[in-house]
């Protein structure tokens, strides 16, 4: 693999974090981060989710003892329960091929278990147990009652046949079905998981189980249970929440030029709204390479990139053939001269050097589509620069905002227009910007939204912990 993500495995130097947690951390939050490391010593990207956010919240930590009397952080770092199973298909040339399947249901205070599935070859539990963790914050954060969760397989579903997918889809949910419901835990879409493979999932979830139940599943089609706006959601949501970053600094989207890295869900629509709101696209990357189309992606070539990804299932070297622009299979596109970084594949994509990069060619804001992209050395170095850095948990959060706004619909057998939804979405995101800045100012770092966003989020949820008991 030669592009531009380094991921699969820890990027963070372990010395860093003993350093981190020796010389700096509170006593207790220290605990809790060796007691993470100690359970699960292989689960190098939970523990980097874990240090963040436990890092994060020593301000809430010691104004308020009550969680550390509660053992919160010992309970909020464990997920409630782990599922795990096997998923028998059969290829095209009728041979059974094993997969590993997962739910990871991570916390419910607050809410039914919410979260997409993932279909991946590096899935395991370990990044399963980062997306669960975030997600519980993400959930927290969008004012809706949804807890955290995240599932899926090391099933790779690039170079399979529909059939394929759809016979990996049906094993996944003769599993998956018995855990899951309106009111316990509502998978969606991730990396991998789109509108053709929710719509297998729900058709065999309907034949196992005799069961019109639109909301066990988000993410659904239009014409089947599903929300206007929700496959834009986390990619339009994403600028809506730059946008506010840069209402902060008298600055708008308009006219700016935009690196955005991936081609799939959220970089389409972070691409899309960009377009709408006038600023200059002039990057797309997939696993294998990025192109740089420096005078920009047109909705016209957009619609192609959507056909080319979604439809096709081609690779992002085909844009720079089709269009006559560069191609490079080597370095990433951080390396351009931009504004706004976008970055939306996956997770620690943008590394120190890259970040550091990004701040000497003048970027103003970085708002994170896909979830923790940028190594922890990175973030400080936007945060020491003063760079608008609109982490994922807060900037991501529009898709599962929107999912939330389908189970609404659901339960009330109606739908909403796209308008209306879309406003909705808008309104959450600029919430969501609101309340992470006004904690961010509580406590002492006006304008840091990692530390406004984890204490906002983990507020809400180690306080309805605290009110359901102990076994909570
Ligand atoms: P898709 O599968 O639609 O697209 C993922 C994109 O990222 C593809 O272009 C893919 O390239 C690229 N990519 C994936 N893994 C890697 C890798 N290891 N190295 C380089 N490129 C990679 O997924 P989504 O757009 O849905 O998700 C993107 C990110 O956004 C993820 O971090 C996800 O967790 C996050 N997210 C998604 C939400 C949603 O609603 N979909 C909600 C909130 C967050 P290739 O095709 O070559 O694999």
């Amino acid at each position: 693999m030669t592009h531009p993500i380094h991921l699969y495995g820890s990027p963070v130097d372990p010395t860093r974090l003993t350093l981190l947690v020796c010389v700096s951390m509170d006593k207790y939050i220290e605990s809790v981060y060796n007691r993470v490391v100690a359970k699960d010593p292989d689960q190098k990207v939970f523990h980097q989710a874990a240090l963040e956010v436990l890092e994060s919240l020593e301000p809430a930590i010691k104004k308020y003892p009550k969680y550390e009397e509660f053992s919160i952080l010992e309970r909020i770092t464990e997920p409630e329960r782990i599922i795990q199973f096997r998923v028998p298909w059969k290829d095209k040339d009728g041979k059974i091929q094993v997969n590993r399947g997962y739910r990871i249901q991570f916390n419910s205070a607050i809410g039914p278990y919410k979260g997409g599935l993932r279909l991946h070859p590096t899935v395991n539990q370990g990044v399963l147990k980062f997306l669960g963790f975030e997600q519980i914050f993400k959930n927290s954060l969008t004012t809706l009652p949804m807890g955290g969760a995240k599932g899926g397989s090391d099933f790779d579903p690039k170079g399979k046949t529909d059939a394929e997918v759809e016979g990996f889809c049906e094993s996944f949910m003769l599993e998956l079905y018995r855990h899951i419901g309106q009111f316990i835990d509502i998978p969606a879409g991730d990396i991998g998981v789109g509108g053709r493979e929710i719509g297998y999932l729900y058709g065999a979830y309907r034949k196992i189980t005799n069961h019109h139940g639109t909301g066990v599943l988000t993410g659904k089609g239009g014409g089947w249970g599903g929300s206007l706006i929700r496959p834009e959601a986390t990619g339009y949501g994403c600028v809506y929440f730059v946008q506010e970053m840069l209402k902060t600094k008298k600055e708008d989207l308009k006219g700016k030029t935009v690196c955005i890295s991936g081609s799939g869900n959220v970089a389409q629509y972070a691409t899309e709204k960009c377009i709408q709101l006038g600023a200059k696209v002039i990057s797309s990357s997939d696993s294998t390479g990025w192109i740089h189309d420096p005078t920009g992606i047109t909705q016209e070539k957009l619609e192609w990139v959507m056909d080319l990804k979604n439809n096709r299932r081609g690779r992002i070297k085909e844009y720079a053939d089709h269009f006559n622009v560069d191609y490079s299979s080597t370095g990433s596109p951080w390396s351009l001269k931009c504004d706004i970084a976008l970055p939306c594949a996956t997770q620690n994509e943008v590394d120190a050097k890259e970040a550091k990069a990004l701040v000497d060619n003048g970027v103003m804001a970085v708002g994170e589509g896909a979830n923790m992209p940028t190594v922890p050395e990175g973030v400080e170095i936007f945060l020491e620069n003063k760079i608008l850095y609109g982490p994922g948990k807060a900037a991501n959060a529009g898709g599962v905002s929107v999912s939330g706004l389908e189970m609404a619909q659901n339960s009330q057998r109606f739908f909403w227009t796209r308008e209306e939804v879309d406003a909705k979405l808008h309104q959450i995101m600029q919430n969501i910007h609101a309340n992470a800045y006004k904690t961010s100012e509580i406590f002492g770092v006006k304008g840091n939204l990692v530390v406004g966003a984890n204490i906002a989020g983990f507020m809400k949820v180690a306080n309805a912990m605290i009110d359901q008991g102990h076994g909570a």
